[in-house]
């Protein structure tokens, strides 16, 4: 019986296999005929019907429908309505509040009023279960619905998380009334801290460097003053210990000018910063001995002559006879008294503007205004005499020379003096190598 209804949608194909329901219907209950038809506004649509007809019924139905609840009228003679003798009129309510059912059962037989009020309790007990299955069919839906949904949203949140992850980018929020943060995965990754733990402004400052907390704080404080964005590359320490470089952007949101929420974004450009960097050493260094290259040289020597930048002296080094080192050691052992000496012209030159190596074995030091003249010609004649000690390398004990040519920084242009201190290295190695020489005081 409960089956009889239990199709939630009466499309065509449900009608069609009503009527065999009615049917049963009415040989498990031993009545005549069942109909079953759907209240639109005033009209009654039938929707199925099974058994044999009577022509009051149409009466009888209106009776149940102005009556708003089921009828039951064991014996309809009584009330002077026939061929109809029982009847039983049941309002099912519908999918649609305005558009209920009216399941209606009779035979030509009266019933005794307890048969009747049988008969139609097993018929409200059979639609009851009905509904219920429809009830329930309707909250399985809705729950696969719901299902569907989540699974999207979750789909959705894990291609945000991969995507973020592959992009090494998180989001991030700053309630500035109470400073609460919000993360996403991507920002506690870059920490390395344990997704969704608790995370306060205090302890996450914690894992910037001093220069860059000072520099974020900074960029953060001026941006909620101004209600602008900001944007600030931080090195950051993660709780394993791990140095990161992190971009950090922010947008503050501001109600009447007061600014109450910062968000933006934190990427991970450890990557692209430690490329930077190489490009920029390599650009600028001299990977052998880690000195700056002829190129930072000529750039500072320009500086000069922009006048952004004055020099008191110029010193340029160049090794004695090291051809002849090559040629007896290898090369190997060359580079490493290229090292050697790069090495003590920068612990000899702790006061050097700048200490570069030019060329094959020829270096250049750029010495401050303050220094005066003697001081110069005393750290010269040093290099010359702390190159020229005997070092172990390799198990081969190494000795090098080195000229020094020295020009004192008197105007004009970078280029003149180069060459000046060009002429005092020319003088240094003409003397016989191993000493150091100045221009104006020697070589001019
Ligand atoms: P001088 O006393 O006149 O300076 O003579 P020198 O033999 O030092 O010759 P010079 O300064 O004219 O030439 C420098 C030599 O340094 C040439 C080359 O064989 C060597 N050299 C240049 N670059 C490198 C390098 O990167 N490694 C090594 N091992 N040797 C180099
Ligand atoms: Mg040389």
């Amino acid at each position: 019986m409960s089956s009889l209804i239990d199709n939630p949608a009466w499309g065509p194909s449900a009608r069609s296999d009503l009527r065999p329901r009615l049917q049963r219907f009415c040989d498990l209950l031993g009545i005549a005929g069942a109909r079953l038809a759907q209240l639109d506004g005033a009209r009654l649509d039938l929707l199925a019907s099974a058994g044999s007809t009577a022509s009051n019924l149409a009466q009888l139905d209106a009776a149940t429908i102005i009556a708003g609840q089921t009828t039951i009228i064991a014996d309809t003679h009584a009330l002077g309505l026939s061929p109809a003798c029982f009847y039983v009129g049941l309002l099912i309510p519908g999918t649609d509040a305005h558009r209920p059912y009216l399941l209606t059962l009779f035979d030509h037989r009266p019933r005794s009023a307890n048969m009747a009020a049988h008969l139609a309790s097993l018929a409200q007990e059979a639609v009851a279960q009905t509904m219920i299955e429809r009830q329930r069919r309707e909250i399985e839906q809705q729950k696969q619905t719901i299902a569907d949904y989540a699974a999207v949203e979750e789909h959705r949140r894990d291609l945000f998380d991969r995507a973020s992850a592959t992009a090494r980018i998180g989001i991030w929020q700053c309630n500035l009334a109470d400073e609460s943060l919000l993360w996403t995965n991507g920002v506690y990754d870059l920490f390395e801290i344990e997704r969704n733990s608790v995370v306060t402004r205090q302890s996450t400052m914690a894992l910037y460097t001093d220069t860059s907390r000072r520099q974020m704080e900074a960029a953060r404080a001026a941006a909620i003053a101004d209600c602008t964005d900001f944007s600030v590359d931080c090195e950051i320490i993660t709780v394993t210990g791990k140095r990161r470089w992190m971009r950090l952007t922010g947008a503050v949101e501001s109600r009447d000018g007061v600014a109450y929420r910062i968000f933006g974004m934190k990427q991970d450009i450890t990557e692209e910063k430690l490329m930077t960097d190489r490009t920029r050493y390599l650009a600028e260094y001299d990977v052998m001995t880690g000195l700056a290259n002829r190129s930072q040289f000529q750039t500072r020597l320009s500086l000069l002559d922009e006048g952004r930048e004055v020099f008191g002296a110029m010193l340029l080094i160049d090794l004695d006879g090291f051809k002849q080192v090559n040629d007896t050691y290898g090369h190997a052992l060359g580079d490493e008294c290229l090292k050697e000496a790069a090495q003590r012209l920068v612990e000899n030159c702790g006061d050097a503007q700048l200490v570069a190596r030019i060329g094959g074995d020829e270096f250049a030091v750029l010495l401050p205004a303050e220094m005066v003249a003697a001081d110069v010609q005393a750290l010269a004649q040093r290099i010359v005499e702390r190159i020229g000690r005997p070092f172990m390398r390799k198990g081969q004990r190494l000795t090098m020379g080195a000229s020094v040519g020295v020009a004192q920084y008197r105007g004009g242009s970078s280029e003149n003096l180069f060459r000046q201190a060009d002429i005092a290295l020319y003088a240094a190695k003409a003397a016989g190598r191993n000493t150091s020489r100045s221009y104006l005081a020697d070589a001019a």
